[in-house]
């Protein structure tokens, strides 16, 4: 199999010059943990600022883009604008941008493929919000954006690292059990091996995110199915370094 472990930090719209310079430095001193592949999603406004900043083992990715490569888009940047400033990854689907911002399942697909057609390595999101997980429809729900995602990508999967992320536990506290996250990375594998390939169901990192902390990641990690982490508040924080090296 030989997986990387990929733990990921999404700042979301927060930090300002000297927040970013002391989670930065954090990073620096670490130490990271060289077998995991660490990447922080930054503000799109800071981006070329941490570029000049950031250590080689740490990448940056944004955190949104649209789906085409320039045009009239007033507020929008497009992939070839990320990896113009030296950024070589993009979050797309975020629970945040499909309930806050409306994007649905095909917006989120077509912005993924038009990501990776420019050379931008991708963080896909996917879960199920606590109503739907209530009503017995996680993996329904999960399936479909996946579906979407196929039917945008077939089987270009090699530079896609899916984040699954259920929305009642994102800034919430309320983490998945291992157990719950375990059972849906490994239905995820599933579907992808019967609707893509072997192959890909085999490589593909699969992250969990929601509420991860120092406190929980090491158990998280030791599931079989689990590749690593999408971090969101616990990213900000100099505890997300023991996140990293939650897989040692
Ligand atoms: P959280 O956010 O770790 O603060 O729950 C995770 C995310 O939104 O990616």
């Amino acid at each position: 199999m030989g997986r990387k472990f990929v733990v990921g930090g999404n700042w979301k719209m927060n930090g300002d010059k000297n927040q970013i310079n002391e989670i930065v430095n954090n990073l620096k001193k670490g130490p990271l943990d060289p077998n995991v592949e660490v990447i922080v999603g930054v503000p799109a406004i800071y981006l070329s600022y941490v570029k000049t900043i950031i250590p080689d083992n740490v990448e940056v990715a944004a955190q949104n883009c649209w789906k085409s490569p320039k045009g009239a888009f007033t507020g929008e940047i497009s992939p070839a604008m990320i990896k113009d400033v030296g950024v070589n990854w993009v979050i797309l689907g975020h629970s945040e941008r499909r309930t806050i911002f409306g994007e649905k399942d095909e917006l989120v697909a077509e912005k993924v493929a038009h990501a990776l057609e420019s050379g931008l390595k991708v963080i896909a999101c996917i879960g199920e919000t606590l109503e739907e997980r209530e009503s017995g429809k996680t993996e329904e729900v999960v399936f479909r954006q996946l579906k979407a995602l196929v039917s945008a990508i077939g089987d270009k999967w090699e530079n896609i690292v899916l984040a699954y992320e259920p929305v009642w536990a994102i800034g919430t506290g309320k983490t998945a059990t291992p157990q719950q996250a375990q059972d849906v990375h490994h239905a995820l594998r599933n579907w992808l091996s019967a609707n893509v390939s072997g192959s890909v169901s085999d490589a593909v990192r699969i992250q969990y995110g929601g509420s991860v902390t120092a406190a929980n990641a090491k158990e998280l990690a030791s599931c079989k199915d689990i590749d690593g982490f999408l971090v969101g508040g616990a990213s900000l924080k100099p505890e997300f370094v023991e996140i990293v090296n939650a897989n040692q």
